[in-house]
């Protein structure tokens, strides 16, 4: 698994420091005090947000990086001997993974509870979610028009056969959508739109969301599912491929008439078995004030989950502002595996 950690000082240094501290007659130095971050973002921005928090804690930041469902297994797997102290991942589903895999520990912070809406967070404090981008429509301005893709059910009405590109069914991105129409309007419409959906494939599901965006380009098909991230960071793009992707694309904000827009999280959570605990909920509370909510969401061309927060972002700019689907996103962890059965049964591969 790659993994990549930031060392920090070993055992032997800081034997050596204290001896060098006794020598010099000078009292001992107190262990510098750390979290362990087990992360699957890997942005440069992040620096930043890390650096800041060190500068105004002393606390360091020691990153442990990998993909983010091994990294949850490898925290299992590490059970009490974990150096874990903070998990930080993406999408509600895999959030869920973690609470349901029992290596997340509720926590009760009253900074948290004020800063952050309650939808983007678990009741008990399991988890939070810090940033949130929208699951949308992205397609070809000169082939289709705006109200041809005004809603999620829009991707498998008839007038759109033939034209659909989309990733994978067991992509944790599509679970989660799939998750809220089963909690919003039940099984049995969730499963139509499926089925829908997969009667109007251009191709069989393949790529990551920017594929999806690729084949639109291409004139592979017209539409496709993709996370707003994606086509932000495309947009904020100086890269000649990407300004030729994006010149005839763009995204529609589903459901606006409806119940909103899908919307998920970047979110973390407190390692059931941290051996850092103090240190590891400052960096969370960290996480939710002003500047560092900025950094965190910039960082991947995410909104702030703290409402009223603006960051300087074009890109982002661009796709103003929305109505979002304010659905429980506990619920969209508890119906994953449903949303899997009906994807398996509707051969959406
Ligand atoms: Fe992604």
């Amino acid at each position: 698994m790659p993994v990549r950690a930031v060392p920090t000082p070993t055992p032997r240094r800081a034997a050596a420091l204290l001896l060098a501290a006794c020598l010099a007659g000078q009292p001992a130095l107190a262990e510098p005090e750390v979290v362990n971050l087990y992360t699957a973002r890997h942005y440069q921005t992040d620096e930043r947000l890390y650096s800041d928090f060190t500068k105004a804690t002393g606390i360091a930041i020691n990153r442990i990086e990998g993909k983010e469902d091994e990294i949850i297994e490898r925290i299992r797997q590490e059970g009490a001997n974990s150096p874990a102290d903070v998990l930080l991942t993406v999408d509600m589903g895999r959030l869920w993974r973690a609470e349901q895999a029992g290596i997340l520990a509720p926590l009760k912070s009253a900074v948290l509870e004020v800063r952050l809406p309650a939808h983007l967070r678990d009741p008990a404090g399991r988890w939070f979610g810090f940033s949130t981008r929208a699951r949308v429509i992205a397609y070809a301005r000169d082939r289709v028009k705006p109200d041809q893709v005004a809603t999620y059910d829009d991707l498998a009405a008839p007038a759109l056969k033939g034209k659909v590109c989309v990733r994978s069914g067991s992509h944790v991105y599509n679970l989660s959508l799939l998750a809220s129409m089963i909690a919003a309007d039940g099984e049995e419409k969730a499963e139509a739109w499926a089925r829908g959906v997969v009667a109007n494939f251009a191709r069989p599901p393949q790529g990551g969301d920017t594929d999806q965006m690729k084949a639109i380009a291409a004139g592979q098909c017209d539409v496709g599912l993709v996370n707003t991230y994606y086509y932000v960071r495309a947009l904020n793009s100086p890269a000649a491929a990407d300004k030729a992707m994006v010149a005839n694309l763009a995204v529609a904000m589903p459901g606006q008439q409806g119940r909103g827009t899908h919307v998920n999280v970047s979110g973390a959570g407190l390692v059931k078995t941290a051996p850092h605990r103090a240190a590891a909920v400052r960096f969370l509370e960290y996480l939710a004030g002003d500047a560092a909510q900025i950094h965190f969401a910039d960082g991947n061309n995410e909104w702030p989950a703290v409402a009223g927060l603006r960051t300087a972002n074009p890109g982002l700019a661009s796709l103003g502002t929305f109505k979002t689907d304010t659905i429980d996103l506990a619920l969209i962890g508890k119906h994953q595996a449903r949303a899997q059965a009906i994807f398996d049964k509707v051969g959406w591969k």
